[in-house]
């Protein structure tokens, strides 16, 4: 556990490329928890407060093309130190379990492996715009880019900012994540995106017990 001063919440962050499936199963796994009878907080990010979607709206826009990466960075640290502050802290010194599609590894993966900015500056960033929280456990959901991109076709949603980048970044972004999981292996679990929804999702609790359990606690 990283920060004993939480009470007794955790902060369990779902991960991947567009398309892998991530938020599919963070509502799945909150509603699991909830019906555990524990208090869930569930959070996207960006976004969740509403300065938070304020500033997702203008990140997403995909007219937006002049956008310069260290203001597509700051921005999406700025949006989550909002969220930080002012509902996951108080959520988990309540006791409160909160369930977040993406946080910083996102930033990592999208902004220091796909944009290729210096991942020095975006540990630092990174720092600042989570306000030195770090997750309890992370759930990463690996999938070729090519099959995220069938799975989108065969979706109606329309592309953003980001979706709208080309296989070879998302493929950067995938290998970024996996980079990630590599250098965090105590905290990151990856799952193989190609299973199905309730494959994936059973996977996902089980890991999830053996860290709670882990901590003497009971689901
Ligand atoms: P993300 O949040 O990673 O962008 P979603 O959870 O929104 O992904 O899922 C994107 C699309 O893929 C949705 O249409 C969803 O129903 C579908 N999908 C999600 N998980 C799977 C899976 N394991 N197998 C096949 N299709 C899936």
């Amino acid at each position: 556990m990283n920060e004993s001063t939480l009470g007794q919440g955790l902060f369990i962050t779902f991960e991947g490329i567009d398309f892998c499936g991530k938020s599919t199963q963070a509502r799945l796994f909150a509603q699991y928890l909830q019906d555990q009878g524990h208090t869930t907080l569930t959070l996207r990010d960006p976004g969740s407060s509403a300065i938070s979607e304020r500033i997702r709206a203008i990140l997403l826009d995909l007219s937006h093309k002049e956008m310069s990466s260290y203001t597509e960075l700051l921005l999406y640290e700025a949006a989550r130190a909002q969220m930080v502050e002012q509902m996951i802290r108080p959520a988990l010194s309540s006791g409160q379990l909160v369930v977040c599609d993406r946080f910083f590894d996102s930033t990592t993966a999208y902004q220091g492996y796909g944009r290729e900015l210096d991942l020095a500056v975006i540990r630092q960033a990174n720092e600042l715009g989570s306000c030195g929280l770090t997750p309890h456990i992370t759930f990463l959901i690996d999938l070729e880019p090519e099959l995220a991109l069938k799975r989108r076709r065969k979706s109606n949603r329309l592309k953003d900012r980001m979706e709208a980048e080309g296989l070879d970044f998302q493929n950067r972004v995938r290998n970024g994540f996996m980079t990630i999981a590599h250098e965090n292996p105590q905290r990151i679990m990856v799952l193989r995106g190609d299973q199905s929804i309730q494959e994936i999702q059973q996977q996902i609790r089980l890991g999830f017990e053996r860290v709670y359990n882990d901590q003497g606690r009971s689901l």
